[in-house]
């Protein structure tokens, strides 16, 4: 929605494809808040809130593009604020500003917990109040790409029924996440990858795809967020002998320490038998009623709801969940791929500024500050280049193909697929990676793409057919899983989240200071290259908290 605001303020003519109603994006669920150097709580600078993602990063992460990020956002938030955001308040009435993990100021603004909520809402009013067309509930299956440029994408009409064909000069893909490839995960159902897929098809490459954060604080059983900013507030993480095990991880940072370090710690106790039924225990009792009914009451309906848990009470049972891919599609500060017409914002595109490990808080920034680049870049580039012209041949070669998947009477359906994949996956590349695992998840990955191919939609009706959408959304999540898998096992050390603790327990700069590319060769294959980080100012240095 922010690259839509943006393009057409630009003077383009534009409109927007979503397949849930926008405002039922997985971005309204984000809770705890968004970055930006306003320097309300305390002291601080763009250039601080640089060098903590940079070393958050894990030192994977392009400086240029970091460095971009964070002078930009403090505009970017107040922008949002005059079209309406009500964030929360300082006493003076400024942006209230809460710490979050491995942040050297307080520096995450939010509205309660509800942060993404709000924004989404605000989003949402200037489309509106833009008269731009919204195409609600069209599946986008397919990049049209002729010429050598992306013109458009085919979709699939959720409420009619039947392919659609939208013709565009520039194509701005906004599409999240992909953590429905992991049994336990904070994201909601519609989080498929679904662009980091239809890129890859097209030959399009796809950028450190093997950084999957996992966040410390998910709720059990469900893998519901509960929010970092609990531990912003203050809450503790103890183990199973009441311990405050952070100690013995992260002495000076603690609970705020960065996810991967809080993630791993969590494991290494959970695995060594101090764990309370798989998980640990998220203490917010010493903060007092008060303060948890006025910061935090979100986070107490969902602990209530989905685990009949009073936190003002209790403690909360999080284990570490699948949270954020700081991998995607490979872009440059303005967002474009190496496909003419093909751009990429949010966290489906990777541009990089998490690197190997995301700084809570991060994300929302990025979806704005890069939507609002890339929609202004798509926006300049089509109106200084021709028209377009889908050829009819693209049309109906995927007519073709989508009459097959629903002419097919016979085979497996999606779901047992789908759940195989998920629960391997979390298996078998999460928290920790072994070398045999991540090879056996390959071959598991291999054969569930032969099963694929002969999957069955059981409905062929035209209204709402989920069976086929959750069909198509599968296809595209066994292809990131295949690229995230090969990137792993490529990447022979430990960085951010990928954590190699038997073989290659340390970081190591001199070989892998660099992006894994993957990329969809001409047989099909994935095919596996490396490009240099870009460095600006910032020297790798051990990572401590
Ligand atoms: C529970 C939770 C809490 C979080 N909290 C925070 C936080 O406090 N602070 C922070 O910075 N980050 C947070 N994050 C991360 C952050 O919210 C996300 O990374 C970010 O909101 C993603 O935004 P997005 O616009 O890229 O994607 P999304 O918000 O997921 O939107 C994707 C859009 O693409 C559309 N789409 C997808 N596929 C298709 C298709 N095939 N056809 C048509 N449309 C499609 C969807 O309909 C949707 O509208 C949180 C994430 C989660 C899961």
């Amino acid at each position: 929605m922010r690259a839509a605001i943006e393009a057409f303020d630009e003077g383009a003519d534009v409109a927007l494809l979503s397949k849930i109603h926008p405002v039922r994006s997985h971005s309204g669920a984000a809770e705890g808040g968004i970055n930006a150097a306003l320097g309300n709580a305390s002291e601080d600078s763009p250039e601080e809130h640089a060098y903590d993602t940079v070393k958050g990063s894990d030192y994977l992460g392009d400086q240029d593009a970091i460095t971009i990020l964070c002078d930009e956002a403090p505009a970017d938030v107040h922008q949002l604020e005059r079209w309406g955001a009500v964030f929360s308040r300082t006493p003076e009435g400024k942006i209230a500003q809460r710490p979050f993990g491995a942040a050297g100021a307080p520096r995450t603004a939010y509205a309660a917990d509800i942060t993404g909520h709000v924004l989404i809402q605000v989003l949402y009013e200037q489309v509106m109040r833009r008269d731009l067309r919204v195409y609600e509930e069209y599946f986008a299956w397919q990049l049209v790409v002729d010429d050598d440029r992306c013109q458009g994408v085919i979709a699939w009409d959720l409420l009619n029924g039947g392919l659609k064909t939208i013709g565009a000069k520039t194509v701005i893909l906004a599409t999240g996440g992909a953590g429905r490839l992991y049994a336990g995960t904070t994201n909601a159902y519609a989080c498929t990858g679904d662009g980091m897929a239809m890129a890859f098809q097209v030959g399009v490459a796809l950028e450190d795809m093997e950084m999957m954060q996992f966040h410390p604080t998910t709720l059990a059983p469900t893998g519901v967020l509960i929010t970092e900013g609990c531990r912003g507030e203050g809450a503790y993480l103890l183990n199973s002998e009441n311990d405050r095990f952070l100690e013995r991880y992260a002495p000076n940072a603690m609970e705020l320490a960065s996810r991967d370090v809080i993630s791993r710690a969590e494991q290494t106790e959970i695995d060594e038998g101090r764990g309370v039924d798989g998980n640990v225990l998220l203490d917010l009792r010493h903060l007092g009623a008060e303060k948890i009914l006025e910061r935090l009451p979100g986070t107490r309906e969902l602990a209530m709801v989905f685990a009949g848990i009073d936190p003002i009470h209790e403690p909360i049972p999080v284990r570490p969940g699948a949270h954020y891919h700081m991998g995607g599609v490979d872009t440059d500060v303005w967002g474009r791929t190496s496909l003419e017409g093909l751009y990429a914002a949010g966290e489906c595109a990777c541009v990089s500024v998490h690197g190997a490990n995301r700084l809570g808080g991060n994300a929302l920034m990025e979806t704005i500050t890069f939507g609002k680049r890339s929609g202004k870049h798509a926006a300049e580039w089509a109106l200084t280049n021709t028209t377009i012209e889908v050829p009819s041949s693209v049309e109906s070669d995927a007519e073709r193909r989508l009459k097959e998947l629903l002419d097919r009477t016979e085979g497996e359906r999606p779901w047992s697929i789908r759940n195989e994949l998920a629960e391997t996956m979390h298996v078998n590349f999460g928290v920790f990676r072994r070398e045999d695992q991540m090879k056996r998840q390959g071959d598991i990955v291999a054969g569930l793409r032969e099963r694929y191919e002969r999957v069955v939609v059981d409905d062929k009706g035209e209204i709402f057919n989920n069976d086929l959408t959750q069909a198509l959304e599968l296809g595209f999540l066994l292809d990131l899983a295949d690229g995230m898998i090969v990137a792993g096992v490529a990447r022979k050390e430990s960085r951010g989240a990928h954590a190699r603790p038997d073989d290659y327990p340390e970081r190591d700069d001199e070989q892998f200071l660099k992006h894994t590319i993957v990329r969809l060769d001409e047989d099909g294959r994935t095919r596996l290259e490396w490009r240099p980080v870009t460095m600006t100012k910032w020297e790798p240095k051990e990572r401590t908290y």
